[in-house]
């Protein structure tokens, strides 16, 4: 259903026909992490997430996952990968 409080006219699965159905009966504001989120969106409380309605809690087990602005960053340790046949038949082939 549409939200009515926050993001009016907004799409959100916690709104029902009893109201808002998340902690405290709203979406929570954004938190120092989410700036420069581009789901960061302005609502009738203040800044407000457009995907979580509880932004801290997003970040409490490190990087929000939804986060446009921040990243993980993988590390690869491996080398350079080689297939095994063309290695072979390179090998054989120093051999003649
Ligand atoms: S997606 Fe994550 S970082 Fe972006 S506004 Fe929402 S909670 Fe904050």
């Amino acid at each position: 259903m549409q939200c009515q409080t926050v993001l009016p006219g907004t799409e959100c699965t916690f709104w029902s026909k009893q109201g808002c159905n998340f902690i405290g009966n709203s979406c929570q504001t954004v938190v120092d992490e989410c700036q420069g989120c581009d789901r960061a969106v302005e609502g009738t409380i203040g800044h407000v997430c457009s995907v979580a309605p509880s932004p801290k809690q997003k970040w409490a087990q490190g990087l929000c996952n939804m986060a446009t602005h921040r990243k993980v960053e993988i590390q690869s340790t491996e080398s350079k990968s080689v297939n095994p046949l063309k290695a072979s038949k390179k090998a054989s082939a120093k051999k003649k």
